[in-house]
């Protein structure tokens, strides 16, 4: 006999995807799950229930210690569109509970102020009150300091994802959480051109990321720690400046924006480099 899979009830997923608007709650995604079918009696749901730990052993992020009532409560499921829960099951390294909970907590924030400000777009929704926000959330060390000089690693990738999900969804997060404003995603930005250099900056942090991730796998730098202080050393020059050069365009994009929009540019200036 097959393993015994706790689904949820209809009543349990029906509250899940409400609660997140029907989006798909990837920040990186967002999609709407559900709409109009042609036959005028029926909808097209391409929205899933998906299991935070599993519901049958062997599956991903299966937990021994929950109860089968625990597994298809609430609390256990995330409403994604069908492309996102197959993603999440292919990789469960890079897609663990807490991350998938964050998601969770960000999607329904989310709807929750788009329900309390009527409209979608809530306040800010001309451009130039958009590219604003954006700046505002460039504006940290993450995009200031020279890559050796970064505090914890893992402080600077959570910084560029933070990052990421605010260009995606208008949001930006505190350390602890907490929402400390709220806009749109850069998909509704009208100008084409600024539109196209927001994905540009998108794409650009994505491979920050990436990058971040190989090197640390390949030992591609050092930490050192001297009382509160932590510095990296690359053992790849051209590895460190790239982190930094590439930030660097990242910054010169977005200043291209702000000069056109008239507010102020935000500069990188690490040290090492005079050029
Ligand atoms: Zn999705």
């Amino acid at each position: 006999m097959a393993n015994p899979r706790d689904d949820f009830s209809s009543k349990t997923k029906n509250i899940l995807a409400k609660r997140v608007g029907f989006r798909c709650s990837n920040p990186n995604c967002r999609k709407l799950t559900c709409g109009a079918n042609e036959s005028p009696e029926k909808v097209t749901n391409i929205g899933v229930a998906a299991h935070i730990a599993a519901a049958a052993k062997g599956g991903p992020r299966y937990d021994e210690c929950m109860s089968p009532d625990e597994r298809k409560s609430l609390s256990n499921g995330i409403w994604l569109c069908q492309s996102c829960s197959k993603l999440i099951d292919v990789d469960e390294t890079r897609y663990p509970a807490e991350v998938l909970m964050k998601w969770k907590a960000i999607a329904e924030d989310l709807a929750i102020l788009d329900v309390e400000t009527n409209s979608p777009a809530g306040n800010i929704s001309q451009d130039k009150e958009l590219i604003k926000f954006y700046v505002q959330c460039f504006d940290r060390p993450a995009f200031q300091d020279d890559i050796c000089q970064e505090g914890r690693m893992e402080d600077f990738d959570k910084a560029i994802e933070d990052t990421i999900v605010a260009l995606n969804t208008g949001i930006l997060r505190t350390r602890d959480g907490a929402i400390i404003k709220q806009a749109e995603g850069k998909s509704v930005i009208q100008n084409p051109d600024w539109r196209e250099k927001l994905d540009n900056i998108s794409e650009m942090l994505v491979s920050i990321r990436r990058r971040l991730k190989i090197a640390k796998v390949e030992h591609a730098y050092t930490v050192n720690e001297t009382g509160g202080d932590v510095f990296y050393c690359f053992r790849d020059d051209e590895l460190a400046e790239w982190f930094n050069l590439t930030r660097r365009e990242i910054l010169k994009v977005l200043s291209s924006i702000c000069r056109e929009v008239g507010i102020r540019e935000l500069h990188f200036w690490s040290r090492r480099y005079r050029w």
